[in-house]
């Protein structure tokens, strides 16, 4: 059977959450007040982010080189352990997130793993023009989304035959790891699998993740 590892990226691959960052730098901290509409479940993640996204207003140049000196940008110990793992195996890395296609690839650039074989990246759609970012969510069919991003590419991949091994830490990895084979769980999603009792696997690290992957009986 085909595998596909799905892979969320904010505070996922990276400790802490780079959309954040970029938030906290460039927007202020009026960007919180929405973040809370968002957590109490007013608007939803897409809407959300287009919003917050949207008040971004430095230069793609400028927020580049931010995101890639910044002290706050970590990525977990074991992320290129991981993908070499996944490559030998033969498994799909698909890395799906919520946050800006830009700095997610700037960072695997960064890491010298972009671009290597059965690596994908699905994110943020942004378009910089002067003053100012456009950002939107395009899902697998083509058609814009605001809700529902990360598990239409996981409904896209098991209908492609895929079984799916999910890897995630926030709560809009609840989504997509509920229609997962295996879940790696971290942070917030660890507490939302525990909550609902779905089979999950901790993890700290990525080396933990590949014994957790040797520990599968994935034929
Ligand atoms: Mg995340």
């Amino acid at each position: 059977m085909k595998t596909a590892v799905q892979i969320d990226f904010d505070g996922t691959v990276t400790i802490d959450d780079v959309s954040f960052l970029l938030l906290d730098t460039y927007v202020g901290s009026v960007w919180r007040e929405y973040l809370k509409e968002y957590s109490s479940g007013k608007i939803p993640v897409g809407a959300f982010n287009k919003k917050v996204f949207g008040m971004m207003k430095a230069d793609k140049k400028t927020m580049t080189e931010m995101v890639l000196t910044s002290e706050r940008v970590k990525i977990r110990p074991g992320f290129r352990e991981l993908l070499e793992y996944c490559i030998n195996k033969g498994f799909k890395i698909v890395i799906v997130s919520n946050g800006l296609h830009f700095y997610i690839e700037a960072i695997l650039k960064s890491l010298g793993v972009k671009g290597i074989k059965g690596l994908e990246i699905y994110a943020a759609k942004n378009d910089f023009y002067p003053g100012g970012m456009k950002v939107a969510y395009i899902g697998p069919d083509g058609a814009e989304v605001e809700a529902g991003f990360k598990e239409a590419y996981t409904a896209m991949l098991l209908k492609k035959g895929y079984r799916i091994i999910y890897l995630g830490n926030g709560d809009s990895d609840i989504y997509p790891a509920r229609q997962a084979k295996y879940v790696f769980a971290t942070d917030q999603l660890l507490k939302r699998c525990q909550a609902e009792k779905l089979d999950c696997v901790p993890f700290n690290d990525f080396f933990e993740v590949i014994k957790g992957l040797e520990n599968l009986s994935l034929d």
